[in-house]
């Protein structure tokens, strides 16, 4: 759709609100729109490239800056230079005004381009870069393999981050500004996507777009593989499991990891070739252990530096490595589509002192081969039982004196799977408490949060895993209290009052506020306006929304007083809801110009409901009718390549909703100006 490669931002500088800029995004195939080439994955070259920009501009390209030159004119001619082969869509340049913050990796060069006013947050959020660098090294055994590694952000990047070897380019959330940071970084998971590819598609780069997960697999799996390493077990099996529901929830189980049949080549870029692949090297791994695998992905990067790659090749490498066939892994996993749905149930016989598990398949069409830890706890002691899942049911026996305390699954909590484990209360508190991976306690939570209400043994866990030593899983469990329950609701309120007030964790405040904020209470009401003023945007964001149930002048008047362009995430959002929620007619000149200024965009597209919900409310004909207009008017000027997935959004739950509004409240004339409207074709551009 469109895919240019090269981009001009407000080339004529017309937009004062934008800078100017260019830059380029090649993958797949959109370099060759700027550059002679053969754009094909499987192809490698060295480039030179020189950019002649006003002299206030800095650039960026691949390998190294070799050359600059000054001429009269006020402009100035960079050359770059990269001299070791890379693919073609792995070439990028950019320009513009960009402060450049330099770090260092050994004696290469790290650097990350922002714009200037976010040159003192640029550490902040890129700040890790020589860390990852040093850590992928480690376990690639590759050392950095290239001249410099540079980062830059841009203004309307078609795409989320492109690893451009040396130059990875960063959509523009990436910057964030010190109070968004408060709440942690983003964007950490992506910076370290994009370095990997650095070695996992830069270095060796997949042999055609059929094989992409060669790249997307491994950079999706060093996101796991970083959490672990710098935040713990934990962050990295949470960061695991996000992914795996990512895929599940994608509807892909009919598409293979390695398709050779696809209706468009950007198709291949999905939960299947990301997500999925992740988790099935990430199984992989355990199958193998870690030394192998490091080893194998060693020997893969060696063998096949500055070349291209498929998936079987891939394959022969962890065969030399471990000395196993693994065909059944790759016919499976990666020529295979799918994933195991299993049924789990139990049974233990006292006379036979037998301990029994049935493990059955339920998805249809076929039958996956898993190998499988089974943990079994029985009188304080925990044995470990490695067998194979591959029949449609399987049923295994493990001797045990008395019944046990939990018979685990999964005891590494590795699979990609769904399921339906048939544990009791007993065995969940059992398993939250002494199985302890990420996994096991989640979903110990999980089942606690479905049984809150009737159970008491169950309320106890999940708040007892309020203060769970992960924050994720804390705030997983805070989320799910079912506050419309009365006793629940008692019981939770001094816990709830207390993390809002003094836990450490802004996350954890805020959600905690946020729950609060449903008891509708007065005696909230100081403890929400102060956290109004919360340095983090999250707690200042859902202490508004608290706050205007229960005195909406005065949420009204916070909103007011917080308003400013520079205010980002749940607090911008919280603002916009507060005013248009309930602010009066009287309101309606500055809430309306405040809708229109908003150029084009996701920020004024959030604002469309808010701001429908106050035309509801109006009563004034002539107000209402501009309020319409400016609605329509934005319909209209949706550029072209989205106005059809968004166009019965606009008619439907905007317009149509406002129209149903006014007809309820017998407002018969600015009923029919809506309808008029709906009707409405959009226009669209003459072509000539
Ligand atoms: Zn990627």
């Amino acid at each position: 759709m469109g895919a240019k490669g090269l981009y001009f931002v407000n080339p004529l500088g017309k937009d004062k609100n934008k800078p100017t800029q260019v830059w380029t995004q090649g993958e797949t195939e959109s370099n060759s729109a700027w550059v002679p080439t053969i754009d094909k994955p499987n192809q490698k070259t060295t480039d030179e490239i020189s950019m002649t920009v006003p002299a206030k501009f800095q650039t960026l390209s691949n390998g190294l800056l070799v050359k600059q030159k000054k001429h009269s004119d006020g402009t100035r001619t960079d050359t770059w230079m990269m001299d070791l082969p890379h693919a073609p869509y792995l070439m990028m340049m950019a320009a513009g005004e960009f402060s450049i913050i330099k770090d260092k990796y050994k004696s290469k060069e790290v650097s990350y381009y922002v714009e200037k006013e976010y040159a003192p947050v640029a550490r902040k959020i890129f700040g890790l870069t020589p860390e990852m660098i040093s850590f992928f090294s480690n376990i690639t055994g590759v050392d950095y393999p290239w001249q410099k590694y540079s980062q830059i952000v841009v203004r309307d990047y078609v795409s989320g981050a492109m690893e451009n070897t040396t130059a990875t380019m960063h959509v523009g959330y990436a910057q964030q500004d010190a109070r968004q940071l408060i709440d942690g970084n983003e964007w950490e998971d992506v910076i370290a996507h994009e370095l990997f590819h650095m070695w996992f598609g830069d270095y060796v780069t997949t042999e055609s777009w059929s094989n992409i997960s060669l790249n997307e697999s491994f950079a999706d799996l060093s996101e796991v593989l970083w959490e672990e390493h710098k935040h713990g077990k934990d962050a990295g099996d949470g960061h695991n499991f996000e992914a795996m529901q990512n895929y599940l929830f994608s509807n892909s189980e009919k598409k293979e990891l390695v398709r050779f049949y696809y209706p468009d080549r950007e198709d291949m870029f999905d939960a299947v070739s990301y997500q999925k692949g992740g988790r099935i090297l990430n199984m992989l791994r355990n199958y193998i252990g870690d030394s192998a695998f490091y080893k194998a992905m060693n020997l893969y990067l060696t063998t096949y530096k500055f070349q291209s790659a498929e998936a079987q090749e891939l394959r022969l490498i962890f065969e030399e490595v471990t000395g196993q066939d693994l065909n059944w892994f790759w016919n499976q996993w990666f020529y295979g589509s799918g994933h195991p749905i299993l049924d789990i149930s139990y049974d233990y016989d006292q006379a036979k002192r037998s301990a029994k598990v049935f493990v059955r398949q339920t998805q249809s069409d076929k039958i996956f081969k898993l190998p499988v830890a089974i943990d079994v706890y029985q009188g304080g002691g925990k044995k470990r039982y490695n067998v194979w899942l591959e029949n449609k049911a399987d049923t295994f026996a493990f001797p045990s004196d008395t019944r046990p305390d939990l018979i685990n699954v999964d005891g590494d909590k590795i699979l990609l799977c769904q399921k339906s484990d048939n544990k009791t209360i007993d065995n969940y508190i059992f398993q939250y408490k002494n199985a302890g991976l990420y996994l096991d306690r989640r979903e110990a939570i999980d089942f606690a949060v479905k049984n809150q209400k009737n159970d008491p043994k169950a309320f106890e866990l999940l708040k007892s895993a309020i203060n769970d030593r992960y924050q994720g899983l804390r705030l997983f469990a805070i989320q799910r209290l079912n506050i419309m329950d009365d006793s629940i609701k008692r019981s939770v309120e001094p816990i709830l009052t207390d993390l809002a007030e003094n836990d450490h964790s802004s996350m954890i405040r805020a959600y905690a506020i946020l729950a609060l904020g449903r008891y509708k209470k007065d005696t909230y009401k100081e403890l929400f306006v102060k956290s109004t003023n919360d340095s983090s945007y999250s707690v200042a964001g859902y202490a508004l929304l608290a706050l205007g149930p229960i005195d909406s002048i005065s949420a009204l008047d916070r909103a007011k007083s917080l308003l400013s362009p520079d205010v980002k995430g749940v607090l911008s959002r919280a603002i916009d809801n507060t005013l248009y929620t309930y602010a009066g007619e009287s309101d309606f000149d500055t809430l309306a110009a405040q809708f229109d200024r908003l150029p084009v965009g996701n920020k004024k597209f959030n604002l469309l409901q808010p701001f429908s919900n106050y035309l509801k409310k109006i009563k004034n004909t002539d107000n209402f009718r501009k309020g319409i207009d400016m609605i329509v008017s934005f319909r209209d000027s949706v550029p072209e390549e989205y106005r059809q997935e968004i166009l019965s959004y606009f008619n439907g739950m905007i317009l149509n909703g406002i129209a149903t509004s006014k007809q309820k409240a017998g407002l018969t004339e600015q009923e029919e100006y809506v309808k008029s409207k709906i009707a409405d074709k959009p226009k669209v551009p003459k072509i000539e």
